[in-house]
């Protein structure tokens, strides 16, 4: 016996071992072919093995027929692999595989029934091996199987570039598979090339199923294959169009065709120029581009677009769209904003809110002058910053008989009389003087820097326009005021010392027949501190028309 049994017993166990191998491995592209290739390939070898131990040249010829079933489904059922792994995943559709089937089943066929049609073996040369001559079905199956194989290894070669390293080496891996016992079976029929005295190509299976296991063992090609792309375009929950620069609609993804509302049917259409994507059609989509957000009224969704220029992938002008339906989130910002909107108003309206209060805390509504709790709040620094040699008047103004204006004319005029005082006194103030309604009808005027005489030459010009009012209620009427005057450091230091001084004084005004002016200290012969009277000392009267 030649060396040939032990070394095709040995290719046959390592081919069951890769059949084995295969079964247990996950799913993966190439996966079932590479099966159904391994167990062509155990039954090419195995009618080899049997062939070697026939001593019965009957038998040899028909074990060498009966190899032809794995001849011919080897090579076909090994390129459906190729092209699997390489990402042509049709080849192993039911349909391909069928007519693989069905063709390997017509060469073992066509290989049995050769004693009535000699297409395969036109004669014997050599009995003992046998070896024959070769006729027409055994060139066109040879033709068939090696333009399958051509098919497989070039398409497997143009994917080499775009794949990953771990799936280039298995390519590479599955290439040299491939062409070990192509070349062995190239050489032994074109050139009569002869392993072990005979056909070369089921002792080279050893070396294609050595490099698929060690394909599978190093390169992970069942454990790790190039599956990604397409699950990914096909699972991808983000809708994908591919588009040519005319709008025509090149590839969706199953997402697209739900989300979008387009259908499969849209593929191959064009899609009209009123479409929102085709505004995006000469949209520059490069880096940190912003991405254009497009509304698909038809579905009441608003998606975010990433346009991606296909021409690094040799389609110029074209674009792949990937939408991200961002519906949810634009609701959410509008609400957002609305609700951000509806808070600046709202503060504004506090703002405004809180001013007009704290106004209303010092000011009094009625004239617009500051109140009288502003005064004590604001005047005793004024007050206590007093010297002799810059003194601070403190006037109390009270309008003379207004109880009279009330009764005879009603609230309301009284009302305008207040008014059209504090407009008097507002109107003549300078830089740093303030004016207070102290009361009902009392007013304080403060003027830092004012001394005796200028205090009472404001009072006299604030008289003049009292008198001069014109409000037709009032008819002829006159209005006067008396007033009390004190001075601050004079009077003493705080609003409560100075006040009281400016009281008593406005007190002795009002004693002495009102629509007069008295200044604090200079009626003291005739008037103590706390306001009695005695008659040692005239009081100054300036104006002495009484309001009656
Ligand atoms: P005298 O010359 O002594 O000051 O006499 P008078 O009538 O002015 O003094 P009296 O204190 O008796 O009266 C003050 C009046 O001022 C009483 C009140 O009805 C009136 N009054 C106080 N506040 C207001 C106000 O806001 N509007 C109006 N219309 N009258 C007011
Ligand atoms: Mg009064
Ligand atoms: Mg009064």
């Amino acid at each position: 016996m030649s060396f040939s049994t032990p070394l095709l017993v040995v290719i046959t166990v390592l081919v069951i071992l890769l059949i084995v191998i295969t079964v247990r491995s996950p799913q993966a592209p190439g996966r079932t072919a590479f099966g159904l290739a391994a167990v062509a390939s155990l039954w090419w070898t195995a009618m080899v093995v049997l062939r070697l131990n026939s001593d019965d040249l009957t038998d040899k010829i028909m074990f060498s027929r009966l190899a032809w079933f794995g001849i011919m489904a080897t090579p076909l059922f090994w390129s459906a692999a190729l092209l699997d792994h390489a990402g042509f995943s049709q080849v192993t559709k039911r349909l391909p595989i069928t007519i693989m089937f069905i063709v390997s089943a017509l060469a073992g066929l066509g290989a049995l029934t050769d004693g009535y049609h000699h297409g395969l073996y036109t004669g014997i040369i050599n009995e003992e091996r046998p070896s024959f001559t070769y006729g027409w079905l055994f060139y066109t199956l040879l033709l068939v199987a090696y333009l399958c194989m051509m098919l497989a290894c070039a398409m497997s070669i143009s994917q080499l570039k775009r794949a990953a390293r771990l799936h280039r080496n298995q390519m590479i891996a599955l290439l040299i598979a491939t062409c070990v016992p192509w070349a062995c079976n190239a050489a032994f029929v074109l050139f009569g090339f002869r392993l072990f005295n005979d056909d070369p190509t089921p002792f080279a299976f050893g070396a294609t199923v050595l490099s698929v296991l060690f394909a599978q063992h190093r390169g992970k090609l069942f454990t790790a294959p190039p599956i990604a792309r397409g699950i990914i375009f096909s699972v991808l929950p983000d809708p994908i169009v591919v588009l040519a620069p005319s709008g025509l609609v090149l590839e969706m993804n199953p997402a697209a065709e739900k989300l979008t509302g387009f259908s499969n049917e849209t593929v191959g259409t064009t899609l009209p120029p009123f479409h929102p994507l085709m505004g995006l059609v000469a949209a520059d989509g490069g880096p940190g581009t912003k991405k254009p957000i497009v509304h698909f009224a038809a579905m009441g969704k608003i998606f975010e677009v990433s346009v991606q220029p296909l021409e690094r992938w040799g389609r110029q002008g074209s674009i792949m769209f990937v939408l991200r339906d961002v519906t949810e989130r634009e609701a959410a910002q509008q609400s957002l904003s609305d609700t951000g909107k509806a808070l600046k108003l709202r503060l504004e309206e506090n703002l405004r809110l809180q001013e007009k209060l704290e106004r209303q805390a010092f000011e009094d509504h009625l004239t617009g002058l500051f109140n009288r709790r502003h005064a004590s709040s604001t005047m005793p620094p004024v007050l206590a910053s007093a010297r002799e040699d810059a003194p601070v008047s403190l006037i109390i103004v009270d309008l003379d008989y207004f109880k009279q204006v009330n009764d005879r004319h009603g609230h309301d005029v009284g009302d305008k009389v207040l008014q059209a005082f504090a407009r008097i006194l507002s109107d003549s103030l300078q830089a740093g003087e303030i004016a207070f309604r102290y009361g009902g009808e009392e007013f304080l005027i403060v003027l830092p820097g004012a001394g005796r005489n200028q205090a009472l030459e404001r009072c006299s010009l604030w008289r003049q326009e009292l008198a001069a009012l014109t409000i037709v209620e009032l008819k002829d009427d006159q209005l006067s005021f008396s007033a009390g005057i004190a001075f601050a450091p004079e009077a003493g230091a705080s609003l409560t010392e100075c006040t009281k001084a400016a009281d008593i004084a406005l007190y002795r005004a009002k004693i002495s027949g009102r629509n007069t002016d008295v200044v604090w200290g200079e009626h003291l012969g005739g008037m103590s501190r706390d306001g009695s009277t005695d008659n040692r000392n005239a009081v100054e009267r300036r104006t002495h028309r009484a309001w009656v």
